[in-house]
């Protein structure tokens, strides 16, 4: 059995984890500073479709992406024998006349009036559910989890899997990697419909009675992970008036922080060979969801020949 690394136990790590010990060939050890969802994977809100981005373009592969992942929230879903995402769409909100032609021109998408669609395809992921599903089936196939800040790469093994989210930009210092801060609001209160995307979100929680708020995109030298309220509360009180015009604005639970890594040219995540053994899988920006499961699967059947 060839011994496989993995640092960050996030979407990323978690599927590559999976896709690996399914195979019956690895030994796989999961490193991760805080544990499993320890990164933006265990606040991800849990949006899912395939048109994100200002203009509403369809995502490269977005659909090889989505059936992917619907493959890994099913394993997940029948291993915690709870539900891990819905199916059942999300409205858009377009932001320009551009991006209302092309969600026009979609067979998926259905026009609802005052420049909404209704994305039939769009998914609700329960992203902590989700998480904790995935991590017990890797389990069941032998996984182990070391709680390890990783500061150097670990030694002794034959694969090194950088899958560190945020934190790859530390171990793989030439990849072009920006990270950029994204906060997020559990409120008080029901949804009066279905999620809704347009320059934030709106989405149900995991728990009756709240829903979510999101999100911020903050750069900055100076940014670090700490939940900052104020900071918080001024960019997404505009962006909730926009997605439910003439709604009170709610109560405020919680605020939750981390950051995400993207490419600074591309949104399509990053499949680097750094070296003979060790690889980094990152930079999935807001489309983790969307690009998780596939990149585990594109690992499995190309880098790995
Ligand atoms: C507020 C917010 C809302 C979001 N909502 C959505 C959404 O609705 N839909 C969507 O598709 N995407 C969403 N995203 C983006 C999504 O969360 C990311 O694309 C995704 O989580 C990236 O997964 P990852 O596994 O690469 O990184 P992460 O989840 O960040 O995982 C990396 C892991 O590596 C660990 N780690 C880092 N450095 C080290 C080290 N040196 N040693 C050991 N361990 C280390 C961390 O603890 C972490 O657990 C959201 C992000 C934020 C911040």
């Amino acid at each position: 059995m060839k011994k496989v690394a993995i640092i960050g136990a996030g979407f990323v790590g978690l599927a590559l984890a999976y896709q690996l010990l399914k195979t019956g060939q690895f030994d796989v050890t999961l490193f991760d500073k805080k544990g499993v969802g320890g990164g933006a994977s265990g606040i991800a809100i849990g949006l899912m479709h395939p048109y994100p981005g200002e203009q509403s373009r369809k995502s490269k592969m977005a659909e090889e992406g989505m059936q992917a992942t619907l493959r890994l929230l099913k394993v997940a879903e029948e291993r915690l024998g709870a539900p891990t995402f819905n199916a059942d769409g999300l409205i858009r909100v377009a932001f320009d006349e551009e991006a209302a032609q092309n969600l026009s021109s979609y067979s998926d998408v259905e026009l609802l009036g005052a420049g909404r669609f209704f994305i039939k395809s769009g998914v609700s992921v329960f992203s902590k559910r989700y998480l904790e599903g995935l991590y017990l089936a890797c389990q069941d196939l032998g996984v182990k989890l070391l709680i390890e800040d990783i500061q150097e790469l670990p030694q002794g093994f034959d694969l090194v899997l950088i899958a560190a989210g945020a934190g790859s930009l530390a171990l793989s210092k030439e990849l072009p990697l920006k990270k950029v801060k994204g906060q997020a609001l559990v409120c008080k209160g029901k949804l009066p419909g279905k999620n809704i995307v347009g320059k934030g979100y709106v989405a149900k929680g995991e728990k009756e009675g709240e829903f979510f708020l999101g999100a911020t995109y903050e750069r900055g030298p100076l940014l670090d992970e700490t939940p900052d309220v104020e900071a918080a509360l001024k960019d997404l009180k505009g962006k909730f008036a926009q997605l439910l015009p003439g709604e009170a604005f709610p109560e405020v639970l919680e605020c939750t922080a981390a950051f995400r890594v993207t490419h600074p040219k591309d949104y399509f995540p990053l499949m680097e060979k750094m070296d003979d053994k060790t690889w980094a899988i990152t930079a999935f920006g807001s489309r983790g969801l969307l690009y998780h499961a596939l990149f585990a699967e594109l690992f499995i059947s190309n880098a790995l020949k």
